[in-house]
C-alpha cells in the first residue's frame, strides 16, 4: 500500500488510542488526535492525505484506514510499524510536540536559562521549544528512556498475552 515516502506519512488517530497518538508524535509524525464519529469526518481527513488509525470496528479497514486490534500499546505500535513498514529514524525523534503536535523549533540556551534546571543548562544541550504550547525539550535521561521505549516497539515480538 506504500504510495508515499513513509517519513511523509501523516495520521489521524481515533480517541481510544491516545498513547499511539502520543508516540507517533514522539516519532516525529504529524498526528491529529480526535474522536471519529462520522464517515464524512473520515472522508475529509483521508482527502487531506492522512491515514486513519482506529480501534473502532464500525470503520471499514482499507487503504487509508488502519484498524488496530491489540490492547497493549507495544503491540499496537508493532502492528502499525509492520503494516506501514515504518523505519526508525532517530533524527526525527522529538521534532514534534507530543502534547500538541506542533513542529518544535530550536531555541537558544539564553532563552531557556530561567526555565530549565541549572544541571540541564550546563550540559550544552540543543534545546527545542514548542511555539504553540511553550514546552521546552532537550536530549537527556528523559530522551534516553524514550529511545529505549521506541526501540522496544521495533524489537519486541508481537504478543498479546502478558
Ligand atoms: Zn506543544
Amino acid at each position: 500500500m506504500m504510495v508515499q515516502n513513509p517519513s511523509d506519512l501523516t495520521f489521524v488517530v481515533d480517541s481510544m488510542l491516545g498513547k499511539v497518538a502520543k508516540w507517533l508524535r514522539i516519532l516525529g509524525y504529524d498526528t491529529v488526535f480526535t474522536r471519529l464519529t462520522a464517515p464524512s469526518q473520515l472522508a475529509r481527513w483521508t482527502g487531506q492525505g492522512r491515514l486513519i488509525v482506529t480501534r473502532g470496528r464500525r470503520w471499514q479497514p482499507g487503504e487509508r484506514v488502519i484498524l488496530l486490534t491489540a490492547d497493549r500499546l507495544e503491540v499496537q505500535m508493532r502492528q502499525l510499524i509492520a503494516h506501514l513498514d515504518l523505519k526508525f529514524d532517530r533524527n526525527r525523534v522529538l521534532t514534534r510536540c507530543p502534547r500538541c503536535n506542533t513542529a518544535l523549533q530550536p531555541i537558544s540556551r539564553l532563552e531557556v536559562e530561567t526555565r530549565v534546571p541549572d544541571a540541564v543548562l550546563t550540559r550544552g544541550y540543543l534545546f527545542r521549544h514548542c511555539p504553540n504550547c511553550g514546552r521546552i525539550y532537550w536530549p537527556g535521561t528523559h530522551s534516553q528512556r524514550i529511545l529505549n521505549r521506541l526501540n522496544r516497539f521495533w524489537t519486541d515480538p508481537i504478543q498479546e498475552s502478558n
